[in-house]
């Protein structure tokens, strides 16, 4: 199933994708949980319920009068990982990473998979970053490596934007990965039994139609079950918390000269499976401003 968070009529809500229509779960079944974090925290119960309402098809929209939102909204935690694929640290002039190098991206830099986003008032050094993210779906500490599939609710596609000056001018890249609207995300959450590998998905990004990127899943260094297995040895998860693995090579800012994005340029991801997302680059509005 493809779970998605959209809006329509003003209201916000859990939904599937099917093809180019909606499955409406709320009309589908009211007493499916509305909000994807508690969604996916009800787990099966709430996930045979959303089976039975694909196969009974009733209650559809059509996906041309609804707004796709990120598929979760506001993750408790959004974790990457930095230098992931062995042609991307080439590309870095950087070492292999003896382990998983993880940072964080603020959970109000969640943004929709169709909606542009920022070129920030404060950098020109705007770069884009095709990467599969993982959703979990079951509270979890300490997960070997061969269970991690029982705590992986599905998989998803993220643009992991990142502002490289912000990123790279000290030690750690909170501040640079973490501008609201930097992290553009779905189009739908793709659950496991769709996806029979994980680590072989062709993952391409393209700039205005450009190709860009061009990698699969099977060069992931640390994969999605080896990363569930050393993040939680070290905190839980939690239903909701997102991980993105890390880009591929063809980023913009290694390219001769360093290639940012500019207001008016089309970011486009495609992973085998998920779909794509499609985010324009528009100039920070005023209206972030905001105080009280
Ligand atoms: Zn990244």
């Amino acid at each position: 199933m493809k779970l998605i968070t959209f809006t329509e009529s003003a209201s916000t809500r859990v939904g599937l994708l099917d093809g180019d229509e909606i499955v409406d779960l709320q009309a589908a079944a009211g007493d499916a949980p509305s909000e994807m974090t508690a969604f996916l925290e009800a787990g099966e119960a709430a996930l045979a319920v959303a089976r039975a309402a694909l196969e009974a098809g009733g209650a559809r929209l059509a996906l041309g009068d609804v707004r796709l939102e990120s598929p979760v909204l506001r993750p408790p935690k959004i974790l990457a990982v930095g230098l992931n694929y062995a042609d991307h640290v080439a590309e870095s002039g950087m070492d292999t990473p003896k382990h998983p190098m993880i940072f964080n991206k603020q959970s109000t830099a969640v943004h929709a998979p169709y909606e542009p986003f920022h070129l920030p008032r404060v950098s020109p050094a705007l770069d884009y970053e095709g990467e599969l993210a993982f959703v979990i779906g079951k509270r979890c500490r300490h997960v070997p490596r061969e269970r991690a599939t029982e705590v992986i609710a599905g998989y998803t596609i993220c643009n992991d934007v990142s502002v490289r000056d912000w990123q790279l001018r000290v030690p750690t890249f909170t501040m640079g990965k973490s501008f609201d609207t930097h992290c553009p995300l779905g189009p739908a959450i793709v659950t496991p039994d769709e996806i029979p590998d994980p680590h072989s998905l062709d993952l391409r990004t393209w700039v205005n139609g450009e190709p860009r990127q061009s990698s699969n899943t099977k060069h992931l260094i640390f994969d999605c079950f080896t990363l569930v297995e050393h993040l939680s040895t070290a905190f839980s998860l939690e239903p909701g918390d997102v991980i993105s693995t890390g880009t591929p090579s063809g980023v913009g800012a290694v390219m001769k000269p360093p290639k940012f994005l500019k207001a008016g340029d089309v970011v486009k991801i495609a992973i085998d499976r998920l779909g794509e997302i499609e985010n324009a680059v528009i100039e920070e509005p005023e209206s972030t401003t905001r105080i009280g």
